[in-house]
């Protein structure tokens, strides 16, 4: 997960089906505009599709790495601004591309929907871990409720160095001589605080924002089960209010800070574009008229800069987490598009990224590690296995152990491949002891699966 931490510019809103298709903005490229399916297409990196349901659509050749957007609205907040999606996710690419110097995604928004809609796509009563996620959720009862989730909650902080955790702290005798269990029960006291002054803020037409107690459609651990079992979506643009709750995973920048998702990047089985994951981002703090969850500083912003906050503040984010793994970082330079700061608003934060438009040095090593991957992927997919396990044995040497997504998962991934290499050039017992590896990493991985039983089938064949 995200960027954390909004106003009230409220730009005009274009209603969501009435989006301006005869804008310059988006008719640079006539010949993709799809008369029968209003489809406008503003940039090699972004289309455009109208629509209050999904429509069938062609992948382009050699699209790259292409992502389908959905928009989903809560009714009760301020609308989500056609213009600033488009200019957001254009951003998004750009910055994406100079950021780490990897190739920019293509985005095709393929859907319009509402908040209940999108979550009725997701099993949340049935699916196991939905179930198990909702459980952890936090109530809004008081500190107690966290006792039984103690231990993994510490367990989570200690992927944080406590100098980085550090920054987040305000009681003077803890920063004076910092502990794990010392940052906890400050982090419990802080958070729990501000749920409580969530609970009390009402939207403009005077409906609560957030009911803890009553309602999982605000929660974080709802909205990532729902971003995870759903099968359409890459990227979810939201106006919604999330609200980190999961006990036993308390991201600091959240916890510490005012309890608010900016971005989501998880896990999806079903997705392939962004590697089995699915990422969301929320226009929220960049338009709630409420000034003490502002991200804006109290004060208006251009479309320009709204839709940089959207696109290169917040998604390219959470592109980051999703496809190169680099988890939310709280100590890395001012050029750091991972990094979150103490009481630092999105829009200063965009101001600082500006002023240092390189790559972080400190980010390198998972980007690094990102590259021998997908060199292993290319050798595999042109025949040169024995080159495939070269990258592989490198990216297996240097990937990151905080990785987000679980470092055990890529090391999964990275031993199913070695198995196809080892495979392909004739080696089964190695094919096999890899594939066994990777099965016993992540017991979930439907490759690794398929493929030990694909080449313990043909192993005893007479
Ligand atoms: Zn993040
Ligand atoms: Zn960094």
């Amino acid at each position: 997960m995200v960027r954390l931490k909004s106003f009230l510019v409220c730009a005009p809103t274009i209603g969501l089906f009435s989006f301006a298709l005869t804008s310059q903005v988006f008719a640079q490229n006539p010949a993709q505009i799809d008369q029968a399916n209003k489809t406008i297409t503003s940039s090699p990196a972004l289309e455009f599709k109208t629509s209050t349901h999904a429509f069938p659509f062609t992948k382009p050749k050699n699209a790259g790495l292409f992502l389908e957007v959905a928009i989903v609205t809560d009714p009760k907040l301020p609308q989500i601004n056609q213009d600033l999606i488009a200019a957001a996710l254009e951003s998004a690419a750009k910055t994406f591309e100079i950021r780490f110097g990897l190739q920019k995604p293509h985005f095709v928004v393929t859907s319009s929907l509402s908040v209940s809609e999108f979550m009725k796509q997701a099993p949340l009563e049935t699916s196991k871990y939905c179930l198990s996620q909702i459980s952890k959720r936090y109530r809004g009862t008081g500190p107690q409720e966290f006792e039984p989730y103690e231990q993994k909650a510490k367990k989570f902080l200690k992927k944080w160095s406590l100098k980085s955790l550090t920054s987040f702290v305000t009681d003077s005798k803890i920063k004076r001589s910092p502990t794990y269990d010392g940052v906890y029960e400050h982090l419990i006291e802080r958070y729990v605080t501000t749920v409580q002054r969530l609970a009390e803020t009402k939207t403009r037409s005077q409906q609560p924002l957030v009911r803890p107690k009553y309602s999982t459609e605000q929660s974080f651990a709802a909205w990532n089960c729902a971003l995870r079992e759903q099968r359409n979506f890459d990227v979810i643009i939201t106006n919604a209010f999330i609200m980190a709750d999961i006990m036993s995973e308390p991201h600091p920048h959240a916890f510490f800070g005012k309890a608010k998702v900016g971005g989501i990047a998880t896990l999806n089985p079903h997705r392939n574009a962004l590697g089995k994951a699915a990422l969301l981002a929320t226009t929220f703090a960049i338009d709630t008229p409420i000034t003490w969850l502002s991200e804006l500083d109290g004060k208006p912003a251009l479309p320009k800069e709204r839709a940089e906050i959207l696109g290169d503040y917040l998604l390219a984010h959470e592109i980051a987490h999703a496809i190169i793994g680099i988890p939310d970082v709280y100590d890395h330079p001012a050029e750091c598009l991972m990094t979150s700061r103490p009481n630092q608003s999105y829009r200063v934060g965009l101001q600082l990224l500006r002023r240092h438009q390189k790559p972080c040095s400190r980010c390198r090593k998972w980007v690094d590690a990102y590259r021998a991957y997908h060199k292993a992927v290319k050798m595999l997919s042109n025949n040169r296995p024995r080159s495939a396990l070269r990258y592989l044995s490198r990216a297996s040497k240097i990937t990151p152990k905080h990785f987000h997504g679980g470092y055990r998962r890529k090391m999964s991934d990275i031993s199913y491949l070695v198995a196809k290499a080892y495979g392909e050039i004739g080696r089964k017992s190695r094919s096999l002891k890899f594939a066994r590896r990777a099965l016993e990493l992540n017991p979930r991985s439907k490759e690794a699966q398929n493929y030990l039983e694909t080449i313990t089938s043909t192993d005893t064949e007479p």
